[in-house]
């Protein structure tokens, strides 16, 4: 049976996010930002909360672990390189290791940039991904332990996945990602229908996730460094992707 999701916004503008299998009743919390959004979401659902997955070590995806899991007795998986500064931690997991969600499965991708040891958890049978704070709609995380050319190699890993795999991720920034995004590729028709279903979806308080890898990949500028117009654009013609990146990055920590 497909797995069944439920969006949530935690803190100011983080997303929590819900996976369930209706085959076992499990259910996943993504990363726990406050406790009280995630049980309300799982009244609201009437989901059991069996397990947390998360993504890396912020305080604003880890601040709930130990209030839910005192409460639900789930099960806490880290990423192994983060598991030391993460609270309550069962299992850890790597590159390659898989995850079960009840019936579910998700496959661990290492996508380290924002944080030394982020993952992302990618459920293939039901082309989900949960990226983190690695890549958002129409953007992408800070690097902030890792390198530019880290980033890069992770956002080139998820911009791998089966296009019509659906992406969630840890924040709600889509307008101001798409605006900064426009300052770079202000003729791109992909970015600009973006920005008006963006629209729409917030004026009808919908959520702007999940995206998809192939919305991604044409509007997406963090994962178009290496198309010659996007380096052109920020004056770096012909230079190495990853240097493009960097400057793209760079801009938008400034924007
Ligand atoms: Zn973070």
């Amino acid at each position: 049976m497909p797995a069944e999701t439920k969006v949530f916004l935690c803190l100011k503008d983080n997303y929590g996010v819900l996976v369930h299998d209706p085959a076992t009743g499990a259910t996943a919390a993504i990363d726990a930002p406050e406790a009280a959004p995630v049980e309300a979401a799982l009244k609201s659902t009437g989901w059991k909360l069996t397990d947390i997955l998360v993504t890396h070590h912020h305080g604003d995806h880890t601040g709930g672990i130990v209030e839910l899991k005192g409460r639900h007795k789930c099960r806490v998986v880290a990423p192994q390189a983060e598991a030391a500064k993460i609270p309550a931690v069962d299992e850890t997991v790597r590159e390659g290791d898989t995850v079960h969600v009840g019936k579910l499965s998700a496959n661990v991708i290492e996508t380290p940039g924002h944080t030394a040891g982020h993952i992302t958890y990618w459920f293939h049978n039901d082309k989900l991904a949960f990226a983190g704070d690695t890549l958002f709609s129409i953007g992408c995380g800070r690097v902030i332990e890792g390198t530019p050319e880290m980033m890069w190699a992770s956002l080139k890993k998820l911009r791998d996945l089966p296009g019509d795999t659906r992406v969630y991720c840890g924040h709600e920034y889509t307008l101001a990602n798409i605006k900064f995004a426009q300052t770079i590729e202000p003729g791109n028709a992909a970015l600009s229908a973006r920005a008006a279903q963006a629209a729409k979806q917030i004026a009808e308080r919908q959520w702007t996730i999940p995206t998809t890898i192939d919305e991604e990949k044409a509007a997406n500028v963090f994962l178009r460094a290496d198309i010659p117009a996007v380096a052109a654009a920020v004056g770096l013609a012909g230079k190495p992707a990853a240097e493009v990146f960097a400057e793209v990055r760079a801009r938008k920590n400034k924007f």
